[in-house]
Parts: C-alpha cells; sequence; structure tokens
C-alpha cells in the first residue's frame, strides 16, 4: 500500500497516510483542517526533522 505525505498550506504539518490509490485522498489538515498539497515521495524514505511531523497508520 502506498504511502502519501500531504503538506499543510496553512501550518506545514505534514501527514502521512498509508492509502490505496481508491481511498479519497486528504484534502484537510488533520490539525487545522486546512488545504493540504500532496508530496510525491515515491518508494525512498524522507527523513523529516522538527515536532511537526506524525504518521497515521491506518492498517
Ligand atoms: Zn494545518
Amino acid at each position: 500500500m502506498p504511502t502519501y505525505t500531504y503538506r499543510c498550506n496553512t501550518c506545514k504539518e505534514l501527514t502521512e497516510v498509508n492509502q490505496s490509490i481508491h481511498d479519497i485522498p486528504l484534502s484537510h489538515c488533520l490539525k487545522c483542517n486546512g488545504e493540504t498539497n500532496r508530496i510525491i515521495t515515491s518508494d525512498f524514505s524522507i527523513q523529516f526533522k522538527g515536532s511537526g511531523f506524525y504518521c497515521t497508520d491506518s492498517k
């Protein structure tokens, strides 16, 4: 299942979600409900530093 990373336009929060291509994309920030942009990360992992990053692991 691919992992998608979204960045909030408002608070710059990064949210990583595991979802299938059939799932509805995360369009709003879980924190502030602002608009999010999907970041393409393909298959390599990126190390995010800072306190604003957390994982949403839906298995
Ligand atoms: Zn936000």
